[in-house]
């Protein structure tokens, strides 16, 4: 099964996604995460994009989809299926996913542009494992430490206001349209607010998407 996850940055497609991972036994794809990694092992492409990622600008189609391309066709997509996070984040990528794969299912995570800015102007995330904290709901047992590893924690690049209000307009204007894309090819289509309980909300939301594969 491909399913792709899809909302504004700061929506709570992480968490919706780590339960799909978990209780769906998918394998998770975050194009963000990719690139953070690229970023931190400085190879040629972490290079490339650092900057842009930084400023919150969308890398080029071609880049993306070459990466994407590339790790759908490792073993694991292949036996678990896939979980699509950050990707595709334009009508052309969505164009280009659907001629390398079929699509099962889209779920869109909403929230409102005010909570979202407050959400990731307070996110703090380790460097080191990606673990992401907040400073009034999620706090770290010790200051600017992370809970997982004890490394630092650091606010992102694009987490600071000016960049978060760029990257929520990019999702509006280029990202939100593959919704309708995929709807109009009769793609499952799953809506879940992002600040769902998910403890008492796990089940269901394990069940609407257990609905998708039907
Ligand atoms: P994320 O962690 O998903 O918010 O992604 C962080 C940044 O990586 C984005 O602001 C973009 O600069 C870049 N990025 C991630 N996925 C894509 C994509 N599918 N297309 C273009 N740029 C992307």
């Amino acid at each position: 099964m491909i399913l792709i996850i899809t909302g504004a940055p700061g929506a709570g497609k992480g968490t919706i996604a780590q339960i799909i991972e978990e209780d769906i036994h998918t394998t998770h794809i975050s194009t963000g995460d990719m690139l953070r990694d690229h970023i931190h092992k400085k190879d040629s492409l972490g290079l490339k994009v650092k900057e842009l990622i930084s400023k919150g600008i969308l890398i080029s189609d071609e880049i993306i989809e070459e990466m994407v391309h590339e790790r759908l066709s490792e073993n694991d997509v292949k036996e678990k299926g896939a979980l699509l996070d950050g990707f595709p984040r334009t009508l052309d990528q969505a164009k280009d996913l659907i001629k390398f794969t079929a699509v099962d299912g889209i779920i869109e995570v909403f929230l409102e542009d005010e909570t979202i800015i407050n959400r990731l102007s307070l996110r703090r995330v380790c460097m080191d494992c990606g673990a992401s904290f907040h400073l009034e709901t999620k706090k770290p047992k010790v200051d600017g430490v992370c809970d997982v590893c004890s490394h630092k924690l650091v606010q992102r690049e694009d987490d600071k206001p000016e960049v978060i209000k760029d990257r929520l307009n990019t999702y509006h204007n280029t990202t939100a349209p593959i919704i309708d894309f995929f709807k109009e090819k009769n793609v499952a289509f799953l809506q879940l607010r992002g600040d769902l309980d998910i403890v008492a909300q796990r089940e269901f939301i394990v069940n609407q998407i257990k609905k998708i594969k039907k």
